[in-house]
């Protein structure tokens, strides 16, 4: 079957049913595919990791996700929301750690409505021009996008969390459609964002063949990040009972995917850091070359809860960035300061 591994590596992608069958592949064709995307990792990234500070800036959401942590159903979440002034000492913080780009992350909530993004964008932007801002704040108006664009916000992450509509729906109520989300990564892509798309490896319902459209879409859409991590069941959700993504299964989607998009952008998420101990490394020799720690204060980190015991939210995390490097260099990289922009254009 390694004979699939050097078709994908040779043509760029696979026809479903080879996917299908890459996906259930032997040790030694998953070990295969790890090589070549690792070596590809080097040949256009070089060494080099990118970090990206994540500003979880409020956790409320108006979302009703089955599988999330912080959807509005979840009565026993704290909510929380940091103040203009807490997200600009968080992008202090980051600046003088060496971070070149911000990641704003959050539920969909109200309270932030666009003048007051806006505002934030364009102070961010302002104090720290040397710097890209991401957005990752969910579904909003093609209106919304450009305005947020306008104000200089550089990329923006949202996953598609699954390519099949049927399986979209087990994941989600009925008033979220798969239709939106699909349109939002359009209407992102057009207005002129670097976008980053993705999906968990291992949610609930999730088949080979779902996970053989999710590379398909992926190809299709051609976007400069993807996120990828695997589900992790939230003791106050629905999913509460469903069992989580796998190491193996992750590390294999991020190998194929950097394969498939040799340029694109591939974090090592805290999901799969969560889920063992040895992730992001592990992430990382599977082809990821991104890393997003956490900037938010340490007292609202433990509130941000997508689900069930989240790596980096204790006293201990506020010295990320050291443990982080130790951890890069474990695999022969180095983290580097810079915006870290995508070389698939
Ligand atoms: N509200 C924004 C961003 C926050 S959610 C949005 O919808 O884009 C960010 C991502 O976390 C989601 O896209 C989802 O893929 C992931 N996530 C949510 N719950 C999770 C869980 N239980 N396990 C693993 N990942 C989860």
């Amino acid at each position: 079957m390694t004979d699939l591994a050097e078709k994908l590596y040779r043509n760029k992608i696979l026809s479903k049913p080879e996917f299908v069958e890459l996906i259930n592949s032997d040790a030694e064709t998953r070990e295969r595919l790890r090589a070549l995307a690792e070596k590809l990792r080097k040949e256009n990234y070089g060494d080099e990791i990118y970090v990206r500070g994540l500003i979880e800036f409020t956790n409320y959401c108006k979302q009703n996700c089955l599988y999330c942590g912080i959807r509005r159903d979840n009565k026993n979440c704290s909510r929380y929301r940091l103040s203009f002034d807490e997200i600009m000492r968080c992008c202090k913080e980051g600046y003088n750690l060496g971070f070149r780009t911000f990641v704003l992350q959050g539920g969909e909530d109200p309270y932030f409505t666009d003048e007051r993004i806006c505002e934030i964008i364009k102070a961010i932007k302002e104090k720290y021009p040397d710097c890209a801002l991401t957005l990752s704040i969910g579904e909003k108006s093609k209106e919304s996008y450009k305005r947020y664009f306008d104000c200089g916000a550089d990329r923006y992450l949202l996953r598609h969390e699954t390519a099949d509509k049927t399986h979209y729906e087990k994941l989600h109520p009925e008033n979220q459609k798969f239709e939106t989300r699909i349109k939002c990564l359009e209407n992102l892509k057009k207005i002129g964002y670097q976008v980053g798309c993705g999906f968990m490896v291992g949610s609930p319902y999730q088949t080979a063949e779902n996970l053989a459209e999710d590379l398909i879409y992926i190809k299709k859409l051609n976007p400069q990040m993807v996120g990828l991590g695997p589900f992790i069941h939230h003791a106050q959700t629905e999913f509460r009972d469903f069992p989580n993504g796998t190491l193996e299964l992750t590390l294999l989607m991020i190998s194929i995917v950097r394969i498939m998009l040799p340029k694109v952008l591939l974090p090592a998420t805290t999901a799969l850091a969560t889920i063992n101990p040895l992730g992001r490394e592990l992430g990382i020799k599977a082809g990821a070359n991104v890393v997003m720690p956490n900037l938010s204060p340490v007292a609202v980190r433990k509130d941000y809860q997508l689900y069930d015991n989240k790596v980096c939210t204790g006293d201990e995390s506020a010295q990320c960035k050291s443990c982080l490097e130790k951890r890069i260099e474990s695999v022969g990289c180095k983290i580097v300061i810079d915006r870290g922009d995508s070389k698939n254009n």
